[in-house]
């Protein structure tokens, strides 16, 4: 090969890698103005020097380790939360980092859709659903840490902060998991209980009752000393 030619396709070569970097570079713009998180780990998940296998990041001032529950920003008053599965750093050609986390989704009750009413109405605002839906997000989307605890624990709890959460089912493919019908139940009533709700409690069987089904009021039932529920009464 003579001299002039090799020249002539080493510099063809690095023509394209320019305009392939280019192209690369404005999908990338492209993804990133649309969120579109998923896609730009698609496509630099697999540059050399990209890093998927952190196990814990600091932001803020707080290190998140894999496996905690986080409160993510959501574009509405009340975070989202979700599970953090992995920390990734993306890089690409130009040595451009992109650091993202992906994360497990539970869902809280305001992103439920097509429940029946009555069914909503056992539902607390407190409650997590953990789903088989996940996503790549920005790390900056990261609240805080969450708790996510059974109902008996939060149904112990003294004191409540709003990064503290219960689950008693999951919701995989859009379906509650046990379904609702199989949620443990309460009061008279024997529906599920939903801790934003009024209750009382038996001092025999330690169960609680809605206050609307005994027909009583918040200060009537604060003068009652020893509540006995009509079951325990039989
Ligand atoms: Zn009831
Ligand atoms: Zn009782």
């Amino acid at each position: 090969m003579s001299a002039s030619l090799e020249q002539k396709i080493s510099r063809t070569s690095s023509v394209d890698e320019k305009q392939d970097n280019i192209l690369i570079k404005s999908k990338i713009q492209k993804l990133i103005q649309s969120k579109d998180n998923n896609n730009l780990y698609q496509l630099l998940k697999k540059n050399k020097k990209s890093r998927t296998s952190y196990k814990q990041l600091k932001y803020e001032g707080i290190i998140y380790k894999i496996g905690q529950n986080l409160c993510i920003k959501a574009d509405r008053r009340i975070d989202y939360v979700a599970k953090l599965l992995k920390i990734v750093k993306l890089v690409d050609n130009d040595d451009e980092v992109y650091p993202l986390i992906k994360v497990q989704w539970y869902y809280r009750k305001f992103e439920l859709e097509n429940i029946p009413k009555p069914y909503m109405d056992y539902i607390s605002e407190n409650e997590v659903f953990k789903t088989n839906e996940y996503d790549y997000i920005e790390i900056e989307s990261i609240v805080s840490l969450a708790s996510i605890l059974t109902y008996e624990e939060f149904d112990q709890l003294e004191t409540m902060n709003d990064t503290t959460y219960f689950m008693r089912a999951a919701y995989i493919n859009r379906t509650f998991q046990p379904p609702i019908e199989e949620w443990a139940t309460t009061c008279i009533c024997q529906k599920p209980p939903n801790p934003d709700l009024k209750y009382i409690q038996c001092e025999a069987c330690q169960g609680w009752c809605h206050l609307i089904c005994l027909n009583l009021s918040k200060e009537k039932a604060k003068k009652i000393l020893n509540f006995i529920c009509p079951k325990c009464q039989q």
